[in-house]
């Protein structure tokens, strides 16, 4: 492999986001940047596959610059995979939509659930490079424990550490989490393809 960086569009209007996709790339020799200011996609997909793919390839054509985007969510078994592609918009805030989640599961004796992020990369002109799926199991807690991260993390316990994601360093759910599992493999397909 040459030792050289490459500048990688990454569709999100989120500079957390692109904070932390940089952190978890960190000395791979890949620089995540925003994407222009108009950036502003309609996701109007049916899966995150599609959703991740809609950003992508939005963030291409406005940059013409190789993109990747990610769509990620919330699947609880006990809600038949809900909320799914709707976990962003199950309630109007943070707080509410953890409170709408914990009030479906009152009686449900299966709190197992998972977060799933689709990661699309994208040539300049829109065409799919690579795909990939991250997922992290666990489970959702009866109450909310914990002060990092963000979204669900205060109620999503992950399998094998006991605690939940907002309990967790940032370190430690960066190496875990279903964004990193996804972005790990995007990663090696653009060490051996693109570098
Ligand atoms: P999007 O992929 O930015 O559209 O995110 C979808 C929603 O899933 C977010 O609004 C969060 O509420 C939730 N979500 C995605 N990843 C995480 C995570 O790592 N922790 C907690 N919530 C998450």
């Amino acid at each position: 492999m040459e030792n050289k960086t490459i500048k990688i569009v990454f569709a999100t209007g989120n500079p957390h986001k692109l904070q932390e996709i940089n952190e978890i790339s960190k000395g791979s020799g890949i620089e995540f940047i925003l994407p222009p200011d108009n950036f502003d996609p309609d996701e109007t997909g049916t899966t995150f596959e599609e959703n991740s793919y809609i950003k992508a390839k939005e963030a291409a054509i406005l940059s013409k610059n190789i993109s990747l985007a990610d769509d990620s969510g919330l699947c609880v078994e006990a809600l038949d995979g809900g909320p799914g592609i709707h976990t962003a918009r199950y309630a109007p805030t943070v707080q509410e939509r953890i409170d709408k989640l914990l009030a479906n599961l009152t009686h449900a004796s299966n709190r197992k659930a998972k977060f799933v992020c689709a990661m699309t990369l994208v040539d300049e002109n829109g065409n799919i490079l690579d795909e990939e799926i991250g997922e992290c199991y666990g489970e959702i807690a009866k109450s909310q424990s914990g002060i990092n991260g963000f979204g669900y993390d205060p109620v999503f316990v992950v399998d094998g550490y006991g605690v939940t994601m907002a309990d967790m360093s940032e370190d430690l759910k960066n190496k875990i989490s279903h964004r990193s599992k996804a972005l790990e493999k995007i990663i090696s397909y653009i060490h051996s393809e693109l570098m």
